[in-house]
C-alpha cells in the first residue's frame, strides 16, 4: 500500500520549500519530491550567485498576470519583511542595492541552507532524484491523490542494467510547485502545466521573459558592433516605460531596461529607446544651430550635453543616421533633418526579431490560468486538494526580487491551509 502523507509537494524550489516549511510547522506530514539531483537550483544561480531574495517595495504594479488582482491577497498577507525576518533570524548578511533590491552578502547558498534548516525543523521530508510517473485522483477525501514515482538513475546505473525502483504515495493535498520553463539545463520541465491540464485547467500562453532581445536585420549588425557598451536609457512601449541601463551585446540588447521591457513585449511589437533621456535632442540641435552655427552634430552631442553618448555609440549613430552630413556645419543642415535625428535619438524605434529564449530567460510569462485558482489559498477551483504555487501560475514579477517574493508569498498562503 502507498506511503501516506498529508501533503505532497512536487518541486523543491523556492515556492515548494517555503510551502513545505509552513505546512510542516502546522504539524502536517509533508513530503517534497524533485527530479533534480539538488534542491533549489534556481535559487543557487539567482542574482549572479547572491540571490536577490526580495525587495523593500513590493506593489501590485510590479507583477503581471491575465488577472491583475489575483496576486494581491497573497502578497499583502506575506509582505517582504516576513522573509527578511527569517533571513535575519538565520544571521544571513544581506545588503540593499538600487530600487530596494535585497541580496545576500556572501552566497545564495545561505538562502537554500536556511530553507532546508527550516524544513528539517518542521519535520519535512525531501526526496530528490525522483521522477513523477503518474498521478491519479480518488474520491477518498483523506487519500485524494495517488502518485507513482521512480528513482532517477545515474549514468552508471543505466549502463549496469539497473531497473528503477518504483514507489507509490497517497496524500490529501497535492501542491504543484514545478516552476517555469526557463533554463532547462537546471531541471525546468512542463510537468506542472501537464498536471494542470490533466485536471482541466487552462494554460495561458507561455513565453520566455526577463530575457534579452535579439535582432536579425541591419539593426542587428549595428547593435552587435557596439557590444559591451552600456548607458542609461528610457525603454518603453505603449504599456510601460523603464528608466534603467541598456547593454549592447554580441547577441542583441540586454541590461535591466530590456529585461524589464521583455515582460511587456510580444513577438512582432516595436520597442522604443530614448538614448538621451536627460536631453531634448531636437531642441538642443536647433538651439545650437542658432547660437553656434559652425558646429557639427557630433560636437554638439559629445560636448554640449551633461550626459554625452559613449564615443563609439555616437560614431556608429553618425555612420547610420547622418554620414552624408557628418562634416556639414549646423547652419547648413535643414531643421527637418535635425528634427529627424533628434527624434531617432530620443525615440529609437526597434523591432526585435525575438528573444534569447528559455536558455537565458529568468522567468516564464503565462502559465496556469489564475481565474481557475483561489487567490486566498492557491487551491484549484476544479479539483479539491490540488494547489498551484510559484512561477507555474500565470504570475510574473519584475526584475528585482519580485519573482522570489511571489514564490515565498504563494508558498506561504498555501502552506497555511494544506
Ligand atoms: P523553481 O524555484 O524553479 O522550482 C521548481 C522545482 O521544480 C525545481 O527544483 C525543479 O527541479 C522541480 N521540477 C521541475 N519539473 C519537475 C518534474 N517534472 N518532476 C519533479 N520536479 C520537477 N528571481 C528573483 O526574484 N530574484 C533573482 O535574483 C532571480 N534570479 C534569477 C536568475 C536566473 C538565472 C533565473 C533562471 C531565475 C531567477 N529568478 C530570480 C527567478 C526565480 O528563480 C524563480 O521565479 C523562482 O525560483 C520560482 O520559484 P518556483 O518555486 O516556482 O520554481
Amino acid at each position: 500500500s502507498p506511503t501516506h502523507y498529508d501533503v505532497i509537494i512536487i518541486g523543491a524550489g523556492a515556492s515548494g520549500l517555503y510551502c513545505a516549511l509552513t505546512a510542516g510547522r502546522r504539524g502536517r506530514r509533508v513530503l517534497v519530491l524533485d527530479h533534480a539531483n539538488k534542491v533549489g537550483k534556481k535559487i543557487l544561480m539567482s542574482g549572479g550567485g547572491r540571490c536577490n531574495f526580495t525587495n523593500y517595495f513590493v506593489e501590485p504594479e510590479h507583477f503581471i498576470s491575465t488577472n491583475p488582482h489575483f496576486f494581491k491577497s497573497a502578497l499583502s498577507r506575506y509582505p517582504s519583511w516576513e522573509f527578511i525576518a527569517m533571513v535575519e533570524a538565520h544571521n544571513i548578511a544581506y545588503h540593499e542595492r538600487e530600487h530596494g533590491q535585497l541580496f545576500c552578502d556572501d552566497s545564495a547558498k545561505d538562502i537554500v541552507t536556511m530553507l532546508l534548516d527550516e524544513c528539517a525543523a518542521a519535520g519535512v521530508q525531501i526526496r530528490i532524484n525522483t521522477q513523477i510517473d503518474n498521478i491519479d485522483a480518488h474520491h477518498d477525501a483523506h487519500k485524494r491523490f495517488w502518485l507513482t514515482t521512480s528513482k532517477k538513475l545515474g549514468k552508471k546505473d543505466s549502463t549496469h542494467g539497473v531497473q528503477p525502483s518504483q514507489d507509490t504515495y497517497s496524500c490529501e493535498s497535492l501542491v504543484v510547485a514545478t516552476g517555469g520553463l526557463s533554463i532547462p539545463t537546471m531541471g525546468a520541465t512542463g510537468l506542472g502545466y501537464e498536471l494542470a491540464q490533466q485536471f482541466g485547467h487552462t494554460i495561458m500562453a507561455t513565453d520566455p521573459s526577463l530575457v534579452p532581445f535579439t535582432f536579425t536585420d541591419k539593426t542587428g549588425e549595428l547593435i552587435r558592433s557596439l557590444a559591451g557598451i552600456s548607458l542609461p536609457v528610457i525603454a518603453s512601449n505603449e504599456r510601460i516605460s523603464f528608466k534603467l541601463p541598456l547593454l549592447f551585446t554580441h547577441r542583441g540588447l540586454s541590461g535591466p531596461s530590456m529585461l524589464q521591457l521583455s515582460n511587456y513585449w510580444h513577438l512582432g511589437e516595436t520597442i522604443n529607446i530614448n538614448l538621451l533621456p536627460e536631453v531634448e535632442v531636437t531642441d538642443l540641435l536647433l538651439t545650437h544651430k542658432k547660437s553656434h552655427p559652425k558646429q557639427l552634430i557630433r560636437t554638439v552631442l559629445s560636448e554640449s550635453t551633461d550626459h554625452a553618448l559613449p564615443k563609439k555609440l555616437l560614431a556608429a549613430l553618425q555612420h547610420h543616421l547622418w554620414e552624408d552630413i557628418k562634416d556639414t556645419e549646423l547652419a547648413n543642415i535643414k531643421d527637418e533633418r535635425l528634427m529627424k535625428i533628434g527624434d531617432t535619438l530620443n525615440s529609437w524605434q526597434l523591432k526585435p526579431s525575438g528573444t534569447e529564449g528559455y536558455r537565458t530567460a529568468e522567468v516564464t510569462r503565462g502559465g496556469v490560468k489564475t481565474d481557475e485558482v483561489s487567490s486566498k489559498t492557491m487551491q484549484s477551483n476544479l479539483q479539491n486538494g490540488l494547489y498551484f504555487i510559484g512561477e507555474v501560475l500565470d504570475v510574473t514579477g519584475w526584475l528585482g526580487g519580485y519573482n522570489f517574493q511571489w514564490a515565498w508569498a504563494s508558498g506561504f498562503v498555501c502552506g497555511e491551509v494544506v
